[in-house]
């Protein structure tokens, strides 16, 4: 039987030409993602949905009846309800590994950037007050030989650490399970606690994925538990850190700096965070490189096709 695909979102031009012609593609080449009728609409009669994490992929949409395979263009896919899939049969795969190094080089951008005041920099340095060098002017925060925490210390959370030993730092992490001692020594990462993580660090960042359980991870309490003068740096998703608590940590000064790519209600941003100097933020372009973007095309058109061919995907989510 002919095969139909809906992509909710343009994807990299490269990954739509390794589609056969046997396989029908609707595509929404606007910028704007599908709202949720017309995304209900046009998956009628589909058998897979290329999607993105804008589209929130819940029960209604994976009752689309003949609906096989929901291939998210993401390593995080909070946007679907899988354990619903998982009940309808149908296979959801994500991306992971092909954004892995992107990302990790995108949280240490944002942490050097928040430690060294890059942003804070580049405005006085374009605002026509610079007058004369000067001694005191935007002193920062050293990164070399200071402590990193790493909160989630799956593929990014590695990477990062990877990037650590070049800058001679102490590598502290928390993950729900602990590493194989030959990664943890190839790293030269220190299992802790949660608590000890944000106590004794000078960066922590964080690399976990987004479910009920780290949902507020980064709370209040939180917050108060690390050093004034640490910097957080979330480049995971923004439900995982409370957002107005942290505009009042960061305003509070009871830590230093941030770095943020991901927001609590996208694209919105907490106005507590917006007249702020201390925190850097970004649009969510953490994985958002050329090579990285048709690579993850790639893989998600390659992962939607292999279900529709009857074979298991590259990715799958378990
Ligand atoms: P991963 O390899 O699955 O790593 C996530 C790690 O977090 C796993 O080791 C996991 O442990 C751990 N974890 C889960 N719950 C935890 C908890 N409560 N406390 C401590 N650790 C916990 O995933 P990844 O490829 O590194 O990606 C991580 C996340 O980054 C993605 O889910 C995505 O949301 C985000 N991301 C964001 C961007 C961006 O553009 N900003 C780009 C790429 C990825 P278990 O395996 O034992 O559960």
């Amino acid at each position: 039987m002919a095969k139909s695909v809906l992509i909710s979102r343009g994807l990299s031009p490269e990954a739509l030409t390794i589609i056969p012609r046997d396989v029908t593609v609707d595509l929404n080449g606007h910028e704007q993602p599908l709202s949720r009728q017309e995304l209900l609409a046009r998956l009628r009669g589909k058998q897979g949905l290329i999607c993105q994490i804008t589209d929130t992929v819940d029960d209604e949409v994976l009752a689309t009846p003949g609906l096989q395979v929901v291939s998210n263009v993401a390593v995080g896919y909070n946007n679907i309800d899988v354990d619903a899939a998982r009940r309808r049969g149908v296979v959801v795969t994500n991306t992971p590994d092909v954004l892995t190094e992107t990302t990790a080089d995108f949280a240490w951008a944002l942490l050097m950037a928040a430690a060294r005041r890059v942003v804070e920099a580049d405005r006085y340095a374009r605002s026509g007050e610079w007058k004369a060098w000067q001694w005191d002017l935007l002193w920062g925060a050293d990164v070399h030989a200071k402590t990193l925490g790493i909160v989630g210390f799956g593929r990014i959370g590695r990477a990062v650490a990877r990037r650590a030993l070049g800058f001679g730092m102490r590598v502290l992490y928390h993950d729900t399970v602990r590493s194989a001692p030959e990664v943890e020594r190839e790293l030269k990462a220190t299992y802790v606690d949660k608590d000890t993580l944000l106590r004794e660090a000078d960066f922590v960042s964080l690399h976990v994925l987004l479910s009920a359980e780290t949902r507020h991870l980064i709370d209040e309490r939180a917050l108060r538990g690390m050093k004034r003068t640490a910097v957080l740096v979330n480049a995971a998703r923004g439900p995982i850190v409370d957002e107005a608590a942290l505009a009042r940590a960061l305003s509070e000064r009871w830590i230093a700096a941030a770095g943020l790519d991901v927001f609590e209600e996208e694209p919105k941003i907490h106005p507590g965070l917006l007249p702020l100097t201390n925190v850097v933020m970004a649009p969510h372009i953490a994985s958002a490189s050329l090579d990285t973007r048709v690579a993850m095309s790639t893989l998600a058109v390659k992962n939607c096709l292999a279900v529709l061919d009857g074979k298991a995907p590259l990715t799958p989510v378990t």
